[in-house]
């Protein structure tokens, strides 16, 4: 017998006919005699409708106690979910009991709308599973020390089961979604995309945090932290497939590394269409310039991405960074109002219409030539590069918009990405 946590993300929770799917698939573990803590997300659409209906009463929504009823509001999405599962698991002769994360609870800290989990209490989860009951928890919500309703940010279930996973010490956490695992780059962009039967933590880190939405990068961070063995598959197979053959499909992120697998130079390419560019023209070069520039967006807790200085001329650099596009406008009234006044910066331009496109893959360490030959088919392809960033394992490209999926399918051809893996 082993402790499985199963997550259903909102397409596979989409109508009740999907949920009596999810259903039977849980009670068919359960019969294989398996103890189940199942995480669904909201049904698919409504975390967006329900926010929907805040932002018509009031656009303006980064002030902290707008955001503090923003998370009400949203959380209430997987709250219906879990009592539907509950019902469609009861309907299927099972002991079902549904938990909202402040029932369990769920601690977070109190970052509306980005709640970061700080601990999990699972003794009320261990007692009904000890009673032969299925546990169905909220994905996506958790509840602070005052007792306020969090939720973990856009596609933060799969962050609430691995955490489920890992405070429970789960045998395995199995992500169940639309694709059947974790492919080469997103196969709603590239159809040749190929799915990985197995990818490197690190690898899942940086495609994650690099904008494949697949699993939340925190999700990551969580099976990183605390060794979660974690899979992702799909939850549109015929739910009675074989139990064994479900176990080993899709794809699972390994954390010791093969010494004898020839590693892919570049396993996947991720993109983001998330981030906007802000530049300062004509700002002083002098020390502590980059801080008096990033240091006031830094307090109004906005993140900074790409960044590039370029060289200076008499006396003055150019200056440009991303930022995310919800805080762009925020961003640029900062830099205008603020920022470029302090630093005699002479102008300031923004550009919400970029993109980053980034290649990744744990050989880039051992192999030099990989950045230059993306630059080469993004020049054969026409395409201005605007910012690089590097790390050991990615290099990422900031470009206009518009071509994003040129480039991202120019890249997968070019690294190979559609051919099978020779081993
Ligand atoms: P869920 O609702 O189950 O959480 P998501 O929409 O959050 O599902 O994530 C699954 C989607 O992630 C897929 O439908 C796919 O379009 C997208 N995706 C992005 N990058 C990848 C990738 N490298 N491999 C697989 N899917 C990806
Ligand atoms: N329902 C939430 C969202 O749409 C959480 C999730 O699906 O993981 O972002
Ligand atoms: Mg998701």
């Amino acid at each position: 017998m082993a402790l499985i946590v199963h997550k259903y993300g909102g397409t596979s929770m989409g109508t009740t006919e999907r949920i009596r799917n999810v259903a039977k698939r849980v009670a068919k573990w359960v019969r294989a005699g398996h103890q189940l803590v199942v995480v669904p997300s909201a049904m698919s659409g409504e975390t967006n409708r329900l926010l929907g209906l805040a932002k018509e009463l009031s656009p303006e929504v980064v002030t902290p106690p707008i955001q503090r009823e923003l998370d009400a509001i949203a959380a209430t999405g997987e709250q219906v979910s879990v009592g539907l599962l509950s019902i469609a698991l009861q309907a299927e002769g099972l002991e079902a009991v549904s938990y909202s994360g402040w029932q369990v609870p769920i601690r977070t800290d109190s970052s509306y709308t980005k709640a970061r989990i700080q601990s999990i209490d699972d003794a009320r989860v261990r007692a009904d599973l000890a009673a032969g009951r299925v546990v169905v928890i909220t994905g996506f919500q958790g509840v602070d020390e005052e007792d306020n309703i969090t939720t973990l940010g856009r596609g933060g279930s799969d962050t609430s089961a691995v955490a489920v996973a890992a405070a429970m010490k789960a045998d395995e956490c199995l992500i169940y979604t639309d694709v059947d695992g974790v492919y080469t780059t997103d196969p709603r962009i590239v159809p040749e995309a190929r799915r990985m039967s197995t990818i490197s933590f690190e690898e899942m880190l940086e495609m994650a945090s690099l904008g494949s939405k697949v699993l939340q990068i925190r999700s990551v961070e969580f099976a990183g932290k605390y060794r979660v063995p974690l899979r992702v598959l799909s939850s549109f197979t015929p739910w009675d497939i074989d139990i064994n053959e479900e176990a080993k499909s899709g794809t699972l992120i390994t954390f010791e590394e093969d010494e004898n697998m020839e590693q892919a130079v570049v396993s996947g390419i991720a993109f983001n269409r998330d981030e906007a560019k802000v530049t300062l023209l004509g700002v002083p070069d002098k020390p502590g310039v980059a801080f008096q520039i990033l240091g006031p967006v830094a307090d109004a807790n906005i993140d900074i991405d790409v960044i590039i200085q370029n060289v200076s001329h008499d006396g003055r650099t150019d200056f440009s960074f991303t930022v995310h596009r919800n805080d762009y406008a925020r961003t640029m009234d900062l830099l205008k109002n603020k920022v470029a006044p302090a630093t005699g910066a002479a102008q300031v331009l923004g550009d919400p219409k970029i993109c980053k496109v980034s290649i990744v893959g744990i050989g880039m360490r051992s192999h030099v030539g990989v950045a230059s030959k993306m630059f080469q088919c993004l020049s054969e392809e026409g395409i201005n590069i605007q910012m690089i960033s590097t790390s050991e394992i990615k290099t990422s490209v900031v470009i206009d918009e518009k071509y994003m999926e040129l480039a991202v399918r120019a890249l997968h051809k070019a690294f190979d990405l559609d051919q099978p893996v020779q081993n």
